[in-house]
């Protein structure tokens, strides 16, 4: 399939989770294949995302465990936290892992190197000091932190920086009402800080259910996390103790030891030669492709979140799935967006797949049902927390069009909900479904009377 007269077929820039996977597959599909990687392997979800994330998540969940316990009749004393030992932990797991990814990725015969590359000219690339060609470059540089203008934000860390903290923060400022403030303010007040967090709007999570954004907003406070939102900070200024003070435009202030700015992430193509390569840039960097992920360049490709459309890591994977199944087996593919669990790992969990009431009531005429209750564990366990479960219908079809829920196991319920919504159940097969006793999820099968009924 080689046009020989390039070094190689395919040239990925960027070894993260959409990078990753398009390299090794096409190395396996018969292409040669390089991939450059200036920073780590396997990209933002292993290093700085997803997998670092939910291990800090899983330390800080420890904190409920013990506390519910007592109820169950466990009476040791509370045992004690300490940050270096998770840090360490997970520096050694995140390690073993970039080495699976250089296995993964030698191992299906493709070439990496660990250098920062640019794009010379639509089949030239500059790595390392060499200049290599290819049939097809593949842009995979994933995104960055928005680091914020203003006062002050030099003192600010973005969630780069939150994975190699020193020390666990006593109290801890989020900026920013998307998943990366709403988990950390979790993980952070489960190990024990002080947390506030400040949303530019109310509630936070725009593009999640309502009842989600709102009832993990009561679940929050009630946990004790200090919830300022229609407020944005004015100025962070150091304190003399070496804190530092955010002054916060609804006329008070907070003195934190951390405070973290997450209000988005900017698609990565800074100086990395796209343009004048050629390729056609959104306002905001991200590289704009079409359905076959194709950039305006007919020979560069790009997919993840360098093209700024669901900035998740299963839909880099399932894009290099689409690009290579396309390029390289011989298929005519395109992604399908339609179906996209979601989770936010906040505490408690919320996840969603499918339509949120609001835009299935643009759409279509529906039935809601919802189940609202204190799951069983709680009653001995001596915690208020109270679980939702929602389901829209479209009542002309019967099809279920979104499953939402916030409460524990979210994320691992709503996964599997997805098969049911990408196989296009109604809400007779779900009533027709047998509950599996007791658990929480059985409630997603027997709501019967939709909300006004
Ligand atoms: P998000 O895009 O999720 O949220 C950004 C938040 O910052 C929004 O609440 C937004 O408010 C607010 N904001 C934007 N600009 C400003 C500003 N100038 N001043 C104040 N607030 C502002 O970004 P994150 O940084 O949280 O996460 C980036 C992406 O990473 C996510 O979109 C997601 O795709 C991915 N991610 C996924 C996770 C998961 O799957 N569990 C976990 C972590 C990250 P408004 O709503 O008003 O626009």
């Amino acid at each position: 399939m080689a046009e020989t007269r390039f070094d190689y077929d395919l040239f990925t820039i960027g070894a993260g989770s959409g990078g990753t996977r398009a390299a090794r597959m096409a190395a396996a599909a018969g292409a040669r294949v390089a991939v450059a990687e200036e920073r780590y392997l396997g990209g933002t979800c292993v290093n700085v995302g997803c997998v670092p994330k939910k291990l800090m998540v899983y330390a800080s969940h420890f904190a409920d465990e013990f506390a519910d316990a007592r109820g169950f009749g466990w009476q040791s004393e509370r045992p004690t936290f300490d940050w270096r030992t998770l840090i360490a932990n997970k520096n050694a797991e995140i390690e073993r892992l970039n080495g699976v990814y250089r296995r993964l990725i030698e191992g299906a015969g493709a070439t990496i190197y660990d250098a920062r590359a640019v794009v010379i000219d639509p089949h030239t690339i500059e790595v390392d000091g060499e200049t290599v060609t290819a049939e097809r470059i593949l842009v995979a540089t994933g995104s960055w932190p928005v680091v914020p203008d203003g006062p002050g934000t030099e003192h600010v860390v973005t969630s780069n920086e939150m994975f190699f903290l020193d020390e666990l923060p006593r109290r801890f400022l989020a900026v920013g009402g998307g998943y990366i403030s709403v988990e950390f303010a979790g993980i952070m007040r489960g190990l024990g800080a002080e947390v506030t967090l400040v949303h530019r709007g109310e509630p936070f999570l725009r593009g999640f259910d309502h009842d989600l954004r709102e009832n993990l907003a009561v679940e929050m406070r009630r946990r004790g996390v200090d919830l300022r939102f229609n407020s944005l900070v004015e100025r962070f200024e150091r304190n003399a103790d070496g804190s530092l003070r955010a002054t916060i435009t609804d006329g008070t202030h907070v003195d934190v030891d951390v405070a973290l700015c997450a209000i988005g992430r900017n698609p990565n193509t800074k100086n990395l030669g796209l343009e004048q390569a050629g390729v056609k840039l959104a306002p905001n960097g991200a590289v704009v492709v079409n359905d076959a992920l194709q950039s305006s360049v007919p020979s560069i490709y790009a997919l993840g979140d360098v093209i700024d459309r669901a900035p998740l890591t299963p839909v880099a994977i399932a894009e290099a799935m689409v690009f290579v199944d396309n390029v390289y087996r011989g298929a005519d593919r395109r992604m399908d967006y339609s179906v996209l669990p979601t989770a936010v790992f906040s505490q408690p969990p919320l996840a969603s797949v499918g339509l949120t009431e609001e835009q299935a009531r643009d759409a279509h005429d529906i039935d809601v049902y919802r189940a609202q209750f204190r799951a069983m564990k709680n009653t001995l366990g001596g915690r208020e927390e109270r679980t939702l479960l929602k389901l829209i219908v479209d009542k002309r079809s019967d099809r279920v069009l979104g499953c939402h829920m916030l409460g524990p196991d979210a994320a691992e319920i709503i996964q599997s909900l997805g098969v049911a919504l990408a196989a296009g159940a109604t809400k007779a097969d779900f009533d027709r479904t047998i509950a599996l006793h007791p658990s929480t999820a059985e409630e997603f099968v027997t709501m019967r009377t939709p909300v006004g009924a």
